[in-house]
């Protein structure tokens, strides 16, 4: 007789418990992932580099989020590979819809608009609920209310290094609100009135700004426009407290009333950036030169030929975009008055 196929359910209740060396250390965090069914083998790809690199010796749990419920075959998978626990949340209907006071009419002929002028994701509809909620939401699915810090973690990226000593711990231990390894210029085209939309909300909020903080991370004038500079937030290690503060919230609803998410086409990147960089001081924004990182087109590798073979990385220092001119890395080690890196400077053809 043919054996019967495992069911998530017998992959669940029989999944070997393997306990790695630094899981009695762990601080309260959670992996997050935003998905698809659809997403599963590119997600497969993501929970093998992270677990192999990293979460195997600590065994964190992993979040993931779905405006559709997750099928069985993306839960027995997943929960197969990730060492820690897994929790697979239906995203509430509010948080991925329209809300009452936009005017749909009005979305549609923006998103024909942008389509017609080949931006990317510019004819989209999902893809702006999915950056409304990044932006405003996914910190507060009940899923994740328990949690102190979140790493994110998308289909289809790489992990180039080891991660040999705890990130979650280093943001704890450092006081750090928020983190990144890639940073850019975003595409203009996509938030023609996001900055409008922020001196409104700095205006009506002076309390929320914090004392020095980065503000000349993306401002050149002191705050009059925006530079356009981001964190890329497909990769992010962050304080979930702090998003759930009433500081953020104040902004993401203030952002939110103006309907640029769904008008023109504002990216959680931007949105998250604009508010780590008013809102925290400087010292509470980490830059990652250890983590090692590709999500498609680009990647970051240490410049630092020693801290490659220390952490047995896999990455090609060529390929490093932080000292590339549409990366924003280099303004961030200038303003922040940080020395960078050995290697940086070296040039590769
Ligand atoms: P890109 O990185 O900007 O090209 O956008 P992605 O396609 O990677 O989407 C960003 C994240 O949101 C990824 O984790 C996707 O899996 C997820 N995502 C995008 N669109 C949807 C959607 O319609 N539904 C769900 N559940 N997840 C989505
Ligand atoms: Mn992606």
């Amino acid at each position: 007789p043919t054996p019967k196929a495992p069911t998530y359910d017998s992959v669940k209740s029989q999944k070997p418990q393997v306990i790695g060396s630094h899981s009695g250390q762990r601080v309260n965090a959670t992996f997050v992932t935003l998905a698809r069914n659809s997403d599963l083998w590119d997600m497969v790809k993501s929970i093998r580099t992270v677990e192999d690199r990293f979460n195997h010796n600590y065994n964190y749990d992993w979040v993931f989020l779905n405006d559709e419920e997750f099928d069985d075959e993306f839960k027995k998978l997943t929960t197969a590979l990730v060492s820690g626990k897994t929790h697979y949340g239906v995203i509430p209907e509010e948080h991925w819809s329209y809300p009452e006071w936009i005017d749909q009419d009005k979305a549609k002929e923006a998103r024909q608009e942008m389509d017609r002028k080949k931006i990317i994701y510019g004819g989209s509809e999902s893809y702006r609920h999915m950056c409304r909620y990044e932006s405003g939401f996914f910190f507060r699915h009940p899923l994740m209310m328990n949690f102190e810090y979140y790493w994110r973690v998308e289909p289809s990226i790489e992990l180039y290094c080891d991660v040999d000593s705890d990130p979650f711990r280093f943001m704890k231990e450092n006081n750090k609100k928020y983190s990144f390894v890639i940073s850019l210029y975003e595409y203009a085209a996509t938030i023609p009135t996001l900055w409008d939309s922020v001196k409104k909300f700095t205006g009506s909020h002076p309390e929320h700004i914090s004392e020095g903080n980065a503000m000349e991370f993306i401002s050149n004038d002191g705050g009059e426009t925006y530079n356009n500079c981001h964190f890329w937030s497909n990769f992010e290690i962050g304080s979930l407290e702090w998003l759930r503060s009433d500081a953020y919230i104040d902004y993401f609803t203030t952002l939110d009333k103006d309907g640029g998410f769904f008008y023109e086409r504002w990216g959680d990147a931007p949105v998250h950036s604009i508010a780590a960089s008013m809102m925290l001081k400087k010292e509470e924004i980490h830059f990652w030169d250890d983590i090692a990182y590709y999500h498609v087109p680009f990647t970051h590798c240490p410049s630092d030929e020693k801290k490659r073979l220390d952490l047995r990385c896999s990455c090609q220092p060529k390929d490093n975009f932080d000292w590339k001119d549409y990366s924003c890395t280099k303004h961030w080690f200038d303003i922040t008055k940080t020395e960078k890196p050995n290697g940086w400077d070296t040039k590769y053809d």
